[in-house]
This record gives structure tokens, C-alpha cells and sequence, in this order.
């Protein structure tokens, strides 16, 4: 398709953008601004439309419930290891505005955008009206999670935008063939799976566990069953009484390795196979790194060179950030959802003796409903023995799922102020433990910039 030539007041949308986001940065405010792509977009509705078809390669989006940013974060680095050009929305700013501002700040004033590829992480609900004005040469789904209750409402309804989305211009569906929920979506186009096929025979089973979430055929509606099941919905599943059942997935992790703050396996793409390895804990981790894999292989690039981009990959935005403050190691990780919580709890019930913060706000960004607190199996910490403390807004609600979790209420500390709140944690934390710190998402931001006020910066921020 040939973008048609930009207009005076499409090089005035670029340059009242450019000027908004330099306003913004001069004025120290917050992250993945929308603003300088909602000006944009006001003087030149058509601007994304106009920059994200002057991609050479072609326009990547990545959805779904969790791991969107750090999947995209590593599809990004695996693209750049290729020597690819990417623009990329880096600060997890994904809608269309924040989208919008991704490309005005990577084009010219002239309306050049000088890019391989454009890879967008974008949400869920956002994804038709993304498609609707730049054609998505491929869409990868990492998985389909109950979330953001108040925004979505129903797992199907996210289901349809991300159908939607995708057969707008019938792009390559990059899918995760273990969530039942997302190997159904994109029928009709053309479709990839990744999946994983096996962990390792050392691989604690103690530390893969979660809450199972049950999930239905979608041709004759029965309860799926599962040889193997990993976490939520993820597994190996069929129907116990037609012939549906998990597609083989093209691009596949065997022999999985999971550790406290790594984890391996072998990635097996079509004509290749390799070892990978990567300094994140988690099995949903592994998904992340599989999901981009298989795009990034859907591309034809290399397995040799899809592992190194997954090694060399750091985290962004404190999805799962590590840091040393005064000889102790501090591991940030989000929580935002049930599924995503428990995994995290996971990998931190696997070393018991370390001090555990846990900042949960209920603002807007974080989801106003905290009713997800009480199906995150925060059960898993029950044999932990260091200190506990909750914070932020809701840390009395926290405390009392604690309590119901089985945690002796003498464990546990509550400090609303977060501030005042970490100082202690860090002064009670011996040399060498690790303190987990699990925010949601405003807290994660209020975090920062109390690091940030004590010479601690985080990743892309
Ligand atoms: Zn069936």
C-alpha cells in the first residue's frame, strides 16, 4: 500500500507532538505520557495510519492478558540482534494514543519514518482500533486471562476484539497453543502455535502449581481434560468427547528448566533446535520468551540469533526488575491479576526465608476492583518465614487476605506509606536475602520514583 504524501498539517501534527513530549519530559512528568499522540492525533487524524505504513517490513502487534511487555521486550531485542530497525513502544504506553506518540517520536518532521519494523504492544481492547489504521502483518497472542473485571467484563468479549483485530487484515495469528482460550482465536487466517511440550525431570513440581481455571471446548462445549497441566488454563488438553483438542505447536519449549531466578529449555522451531537460557524466574517467563520466539521465527530469523536476542534481553518497566541496594537483592515483579499473582507468589514461596512487600493500590490503572486478591493463591506462602509487610492504599484488604491465607498475623506489618514502608523492609533484610517486592501497577510507579530519589533507576524509565 502506498502512503499518500503527508500534508502540511500532518509535519504540524509530528511537530506539536514532539513539542508536547518535550514539554512533558521537561516538566519530570510520568511515564508512556498519551498526550503527545492525542495532539497528534487531534491535528492529523490519519498521522499513525500515514507513519505505520512506511514500515519496510511490516507492523507487529503483540496482546493478551499477561507477559505483553516483557514478550514484546523480548521480540524487540531478538529483532535488533537481527539487525533490524524497530520502533517500538517500549514504555507499555498500548493504546492507540500512547501508539500514536511511539511513532511521532521515531519520525522526522518531514513524516519519515525510517523503521524494519514497528512492534506494538497493544491492549486487548485497543487491538481493532489499531488494526483499523495500520495493517498488522502479524498479531501475537500470549494468553487469555480473567482480568481487569471492570473494564472487559467477559473473557469472550476480549476474545471477540482480539478476533477482530486480527482478521482485519487477516494477519499471521502467532498463538499460544496451551490456553484453550487463545489457540480457538483467528479461525480462517493463517495461524502458528507455540507451546510448551515438556519440563525437565528436575523441574520442582512444587513450583508450578496455581490455581486451575477451567476451560471448554468451543465446538461441542464440554470441560476440556489434561494429560499435563502447568498453570491457569495452560496445558496439554482435549476433548473428553469430540476430536478437538491442543494444536501442535510449530514453535516449542522442551525439557523446561525452572529455576529461582533463571530458567532453560531447548527451543525447537521447524528446522532447528537450541538451548536457551534466560535470567528470569517463572514458567510464564519461558511462555514470554517461546511467544516471541515463534514470532520472531515466523520471520525467518535464525534460532542462533532468536537465543541470543532472548539472553540479552533486560527487563522492562519492573515487570520483574532486580536490583542491589546496600547488598541486598531487591526483586520487583507486578501484580495485576490472579493468574499472573500466583505465578509470582510461586517463585517466591521457592526461597521462604526472604522478606516480602506486597503494594497494592486500587486507582484506576490498577483495576478500582481488588476482589482478584482473594483468587491469587497468596495460600503458597504459607510455610514462609520472613517478614511480610503490605502497603499502598489497600494494605488492610491485603493484610486480611494474608490472615486468610494462613499467615499468623504477627508476620505481618502493614504500612500504608510506601515510602516509610520499604525504608523499613530494606533495614530488616539481612545482606544475604533477597526482598520480593510485588506492586501493582501505581505502586510500581510510586516505586520508582522512590528509588529514583535514592539514586536507584529502573529499566526504560
Ligand atoms: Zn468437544
Amino acid at each position: 500500500m502506498l502512503p499518500t504524501l503527508p500534508s502540511l498539517t500532518d509535519k504540524l501534527a509530528i511537530a506539536a507532538g514532539k513539542l508536547s513530549a518535550a514539554a512533558i519530559r521537561a516538566a519530570g512528568a510520568g511515564l508512556g505520557s498519551n498526550l503527545p499522540g492525542r495532539v497528534a492525533r487531534r491535528l492529523s487524524p490519519g498521522i499513525l495510519t500515514l507513519l505505520g505504513g512506511q514500515c519496510r517490513r511490516g507492523v507487529l502487534a503483540v496482546s493478551g492478558t499477561n507477559g505483553k511487555s516483557t514478550t514484546s521486550g523480548f521480540l524487540y531485542s531478538i529483532l535488533r540482534q537481527a539487525g533490524f530497525k524497530t520502533v517500538h513502544n517500549r514504555q507499555g504506553a498500548n493504546l492507540v494514543t500512547g501508539i500514536t506518540a511511539t511513532v511521532v517520536a521515531a519520525a522526522n518532521l518531514e513524516c519519515e519514518l525510517d523503521a524494519d519494523y514497528c512492534l506494538f504492544e497493544v491492549d486487548e481492547a485497543s487491538l481493532p482500533v489499531v488494526a483499523a489504521e495500520v495493517p498488522l502483518n502479524a498479531v501475537l497472542v500470549t494468553n487469555l486471562f480473567r482480568d481487569q473485571l471492570d473494564r472487559f467484563g467477559e473473557l469472550d468479549t476480549t476474545a471477540r476484539l482480539l478476533n477482530k483485530g486480527i482478521l482485519h487484515h487477516h494477519s499471521l495469528a502467532v498463538l499460544n497453543a496451551d490456553d484453550p482460550n487463545v489457540a480457538q482465536l483467528a479461525d480462517g487466517c493463517q495461524r502458528s502455535y507455540y507451546g510448551i511440550e515438556s519440563l525437565a525431570a528436575q523441574t520442582d513440581t512444587a513450583c508450578r502449581s496455581g490455581t486451575v481455571e477451567l476451560s471448554y471446548c468451543p465446538d461441542c462445549g464440554a470441560e476440556y481434560k489434561y494429560n499435563l497441566l502447568f498453570y491457569g488454563q495452560l496445558g496439554h488438553y482435549s476433548c473428553p468427547f469430540c476430536l478437538s483438542t491442543r494444536p501442535t505447536p510449530q514453535v516449542a519449549a522442551v525439557e523446561v528448566v525452572v529455576g529461582q531466578s533463571s530458567s532453560r529449555f531447548i527451543l525447537k522451531t521447524a528446522k532447528e533446535s537450541i538451548a536457551v537460557n534466560l535470567a528470569l524466574p517463572g514458567l510464564f517467563n519461558v511462555y514470554n520468551a517461546l511467544a516471541a520466539a515463534a514470532l520472531a521465527s515466523s520471520l525467518g530469523i535464525a534460532a542462533i540469533t532468536i537465543a541470543d536476542g532472548l539472553k540479552k534481553y533486560t527487563t522492562l518497566f519492573g515487570r520483574s526488575e532486580k536490583l542491589i541496594i546496600d547488598d541486598r537483592s531487591v526483586v520487583i515483579q507486578l501484580i495485576k491479576n490472579p493468574a499472573g499473582a500466583t505465578q509470582v507468589i510461586n517463585s517466591v514461596a521457592c526461597n521462604p526465608q526472604g522478606a516480602i512487600l506486597v503494594a497494592i493500590n486500587d486507582n484506576l490503572a490498577d483495576g478500582r476492583d481488588i476482589s482478584w486478591l482473594w483468587d491469587a493463591e497468596f495460600e503458597l506462602l504459607e510455610k514462609h518465614t520472613g517478614p511480610i509487610m503490605v502497603s499502598g492504599r489497600r494494605a488492610q484488604d491485603m493484610a486480611v487476605r494474608l490472615k486468610y491465607a494462613g499467615i499468623p498475623s504477627g508476620q505481618i506489618i502493614v504500612r500504608p506509606n510506601l515510602h516509610r514502608g520499604l525504608q523499613e523492609m530494606l533495614a530488616m533484610v539481612a545482606p544475604d536475602q533477597t526482598l520480593w517486592v510485588l506492586p501493582t501497577y501505581t505502586c510500581l510507579l510510586e516505586l520508582q520514583k522512590i528509588l529514583r530519589a535514592m539514586g536507584y533507576v529502573l529499566a526504560d524509565t
